[in-house]
């Protein structure tokens, strides 16, 4: 099915990229895994090779995805970092400058400070809710802009067709990881961003037994990056593909769930008197809840929240919980609860947490496809200790 099929996306999620086996008529996309392939082989031009992002159970978790972003191609890596290395990595030289987000996933932000020196390529890190800051920072020799809505952990949102325009102006590629969001929710490319990040992990497989990403883009960007990822060949492995686009048959599913699911813990969790403070796009009270409103379909299942009381209390309330298990990772169909405090912003000093509004009692939930009543029946009795 073509990816210009004005379909809706559950049915896009289910029949999109789809490669039914002609062999045997079954419907479901074989699991390929040959590294040897035929060549001379019928019309290609090219022999097959799984680094190359040739196999067809690669190419049909890829465009699922391009169904879904609307984009015009997509490459599967092995991790989310591996696709965001790609996408930083195939435009930017030596001499280079770089925009990023300040309250970017951790694992890329490390990317950036350990990798980009070495490289020769400058960068800054902004406030991109404001995006007049944006144009102030960006140098002749800006090429990226680099973007994350909702952010990690605060759920932070940025406006991106002004940080996409931005972008333009000053003449750089646009990046946005739109792991927290899903194409279910927002759609980057349509609001004027030239690349679209997934950690794959997460909410596209859904299952929290995968490792893998995903880069999506415009057909102008597409043989840059595919070439970047034939380079540094962190192309995603046949099994892990075909466990890929098996999640994704779910995802509208899923989403839908999720973000029912997380409005309603959100606001059950604002109105009880132990928590302090909730952070969710999806609460009128969000700092930026016009833009979230606007750009969004849906809120997504991912929330933080603070306790009234101390670091103690917080964890004693973690550990009383009985169906939500504290865990790292997110987006999977289990709900799990963390402390950043603990976990992705545990190698800052606390100055510098407080500094960006992480506190000791700060719990960051995703929230997963369970029954809300259970979830919040969980939370409640937890919150009584
Ligand atoms: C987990 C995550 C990543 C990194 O993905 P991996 O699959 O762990 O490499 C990047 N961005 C966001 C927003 C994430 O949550």
């Amino acid at each position: 099915m073509s990816s210009t099929t004005k379909r809706g996306q559950g049915t896009l999620c289910v029949h999109a990229g789809t490669r039914p086996d002609e062999a045997s008529g079954g419907l479901v996309t074989p699991i390929h895994v040959s590294t040897a392939h035929r060549f001379p082989h019928k019309e290609l031009t090219e022999a097959g090779y799984p680094r190359y992002h040739t196999l067809p159970t690669q190419l049909a978790a890829a465009d699922k995805i391009v169904a879904l972003e609307g984009a015009d191609a997509c490459f599967v890596h092995s991790s989310g970092l591996a696709s965001i290395a790609v996408s930083l990595l195939s435009f930017l030289r030596s001499g280079d400058h770089a925009l990023i987000q300040a309250d970017i996933y951790g694992g890329t932000h490390h990317f950036v400070t350990a990798e980009f020196p070495r490289l020769g390529i400058a960068f800054d890190f902004v406030d991109f809710s404001d995006v007049s800051r944006l144009r102030e920072a960006a140098r002749p020799n800006t090429r990226l802009v680099y973007a994350e809505t909702p952010s990690n952990p605060l759920l932070g949102v940025v406006d991106l067709a002004a940080v996409a325009e931005a972008a333009r102006e000053i003449g750089a590629v646009s990046v946005c990881d739109n792991t927290f969001a899903t194409p279910i929710c927002q759609q980057p490319l349509s609001l004027g961003i030239d690349i679209v990040v997934h950690s794959g992990t997460k909410y596209l497989a859904g299952h929290s037994d995968l490792n893998c990403g995903a880069v999506a883009c415009r057909a102008a960007h597409a043989e840059r990056l595919h070439e970047t990822t034939v380079n540094y060949g962190p192309t995603l492995n046949g099994m892990d593909a075909f466990l890929l686009e098996r999640g994704l048959k779910t995802l509208a599913l899923r989403m839908r769930r999720i973000c029912d699911n997380g409005l309603a813990v959100a606001r059950w969790l604002s109105a009880h008197p132990r928590i302090r403070h909730v952070n969710y796009p999806g609460l009128p009270g969000h700092r930026n809840h016009h833009v979230a409103a606007r750009q969004m379909r849906g809120f997504g299942g991912m929330l933080s929240f603070e306790l009234d009381g101390t670091a103690a209390q917080a964890e004693a309330f973690a550990a009383r919980l009985t169906l939500i298990p504290q865990a790292v990772s997110l987006g999977g169909v289990e709900s799990l609860i963390c402390f950043p405090r603990l976990t992705s912003h545990a190698k800052m000093t606390a100055a510098e947490r407080a500094a960006a509004g992480i506190s000791d009692t700060l719990m960051r939930l995703s929230v997963g496809i369970e029954d809300a009543d259970d979830i919040i029946a969980d939370l409640s009795q937890a919150l009584v200790g």
